[in-house]
């Protein structure tokens, strides 16, 4: 049985969809797990799978698959947050969906992303379209923070939890394509090959060797506050995201490095990791760690990183 094998990780989730395409599919799927392991992107070969079989062989590019993927197909509704959050408008339309009759499949299908950015007046919304399902329609929750979502929603779901994806596979899938740097870039994609993806383009390889530097000038207590201008001026959250997660793998090598060589994340730093690893004790690197987690979990609340970066930054290089 061929599931969907140009994708790489989670092969039971790949075959239990492709099973319940050749049956009858549930109602409401929550499909939860990491961010970047590829959710969304299984969701949407899902609707096209129910469309053309073609698609659980390969990528398919026939006007059907094209317009769901495009978010135009008429029965294939994707619903992706505005902003930081899924408003009641957006959540009105899902029940007003419910009431459709499928024009050219056997389904109305609902695809909501980052379900967990639910407001709340949107969540109770969506219950009422799960409580009394439709029988032409099916909703898809795609989240990597299943517990922000209500409980009442959550037990009308069929839950297909997802995994990390192991190293070695997403390296070899890197080589596959042609990545010459597919080692590295694997083990910083931290299982989500949508991350490996973007890492192992050019120009984001490139920022990732400036983030790599900014960051040991900052574990050197050199301009720390210099180095949180330089990423404050992009004015750009993504920025803000990979600088975070750069320094951060920088600070768990410099935590593990001195114990683990072989462990650590940036081999090709191996020599300063374990330069500036010596220069404080191991627990002090692991709790720089945790403050760097948490400002990075900070990123998706309102909270002001003109302030809040440059404080971390200087934490981080003094203690
Ligand atoms: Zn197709």
């Amino acid at each position: 049985m061929n599931c969907f094998p140009d994708l790489i990780g989670n092969l039971r989730v790949r075959e239990h969809i492709v099973r319940t395409l050749c049956q009858h599919p549930s109602h409401a799927y929550l499909f939860a797990g990491p961010e970047g392991v590829g959710k969304y992107h299984l969701a949407v070969r899902f609707a096209q799978g129910l469309a053309c079989p073609q698609a659980i062989e390969q990528p398919c590019s026939c006007q059907s698959c094209r317009q769901i993927a495009a978010g135009t197909h008429p029965d294939v509704h994707l619903l992706l947050p505005q902003g930081d959050t899924v408003k009641l408008e957006e959540a009105k339309r899902l029940r007003d969906w419910g009431q459709f009759q499928p024009l050219a499949l056997r389904w109305v299908i609902n695809i909501i992303d980052q379900a967990d950015r639910l407001t709340a007046e949107a969540s109770a919304s969506l219950l009422k379209l799960l409580e009394e399902p439709p029988p032409q329609v099916i909703n898809i929750l795609v989240t990597s923070r299943p517990q922000f979502l209500l409980p009442t929603i959550l037990s009308r779901c069929q839950r297909l939890s997802f995994q990390s994806v192991p190293t070695g596979q997403i390296e070899q899938w890197l080589r596959r394509q042609g990545c010459t740097e597919a080692e590295a870039v694997a083990r910083i994609a931290a299982g989500r090959p949508a991350e490996a993806l973007r890492w192992a383009e050019k120009d984001q390889w490139k920022k990732r060797q400036r983030y790599l530097e900014w960051s040991l000038q900052v574990a050197s207590d050199n301009s720390p506050l210099a180095v949180a201008d330089k990423i404050l001026k992009e004015k750009d959250k993504q920025t803000l995201v990979d600088f975070l997660s750069v320094l951060l793998s920088l600070w768990r090598d410099l935590a593990v490095g001195p114990f683990d060589l072989a462990g650590v994340v940036n081999r090709d730093q191996a020599t300063n990791i374990i330069q500036v690893a010596a220069g404080r004790p191991s627990y002090r690197w692991a709790e720089g760690c945790l403050s760097i987690e948490e400002t990075l979990e900070l990123l998706g609340t309102p909270v002001n990183m003109t302030l809040r970066l440059p404080a971390l930054l200087l934490v981080l290089a003094q203690t």
